[in-house]
């Protein structure tokens, strides 16, 4: 495994398992895995006053001001364990944040190693969206037809149970769909002239998507091809 700093961004719609492979390339690389939703997602709970501006437009499937998340994103890249690389998950998603992201990192002296856009037929997606559960403690992803639990509605992992994310009820990932196409699509095209874009199929099951991840960055693991 390559030993050096990773500075990945993921793009795609919801429902293409950014969340989950965010997750794994954190691991594989040793860096966090930075989500912004996740993130709002713990303000709302929280009622913090980030949380309360935040959650009328996660609730309606709508995008978090610019404003708002960037500023989120520039407090989250500088703290200490950001420095050495990260895996950005949901961020960014309008042309605003990409160029506040790329001025981010270029007042650090740094610049992105790649952007991983994770492609999924749209009907898939909101047959992962609308089966997916998540437990309420750890947080850990589940699915109703094609990944459920041992028990039903406990997480295998930590005995927690088993939630609805409020947004995946379908009237909400419709939105989330449509804001996704019309402001966060296009910054696939302005990656890939800046020759960062990799694009991976999103199809087949974790691991699958995992290693296409890998030999996309160039950073297979396992044995050489
Ligand atoms: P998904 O990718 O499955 O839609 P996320 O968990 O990434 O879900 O985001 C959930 C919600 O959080 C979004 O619908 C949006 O309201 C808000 N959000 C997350 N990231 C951003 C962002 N970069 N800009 C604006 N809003 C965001
Ligand atoms: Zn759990």
């Amino acid at each position: 495994m390559s030993a050096r700093a990773w500075r990945l961004v993921l793009l795609g719609p919801p429902g293409v398992g950014k969340g989950t492979q965010g997750r794994r390339l954190a691991q594989a690389f040793g860096v966090p895995q930075i989500a912004t939703g996740d993130i709002f997602r713990n303000a709302v709970k929280d009622r913090t006053p980030m949380g309360t501006a935040a959650k009328s437009y996660i609730d309606a499937g709508k995008l978090v001001p610019d404003d708002v998340t960037i500023g989120l994103v520039e407090e989250r890249l500088a703290r200490p364990d950001a420095q050495a690389g990260f895996i950005l998950d949901g961020f960014p998603r309008t042309a605003q944040q990409a160029t506040a992201l790329d001025a981010l990192v270029q007042r650090k002296g740094l610049r992105l190693d790649g952007v991983i856009e994770i492609k999924v037929d749209a009907a898939e997606v909101i047959r992962r969206l609308t089966g997916r559960r998540l437990c309420a403690v750890c947080q850990t992803p589940y699915h109703l037809e094609s990944a459920s639990p041992k028990l039903p509605g406990v997480c295998d992992r930590c005995g927690g149970p088993l939630v609805q994310r409020e947004d995946d009820d379908e009237k909400t990932v419709v939105n989330r769909l449509d804001e996704y196409q019309r402001k966060t699509a296009p910054l696939a095209e302005y990656y890939r002239g800046v020759g960062l874009l990799r694009v991976v199929d999103g199809n087949g099951d974790m691991d699958t998507v995992f290693a296409r991840i890998m030999t996309a960055l160039g950073a297979a693991v396992g044995p050489a091809a």
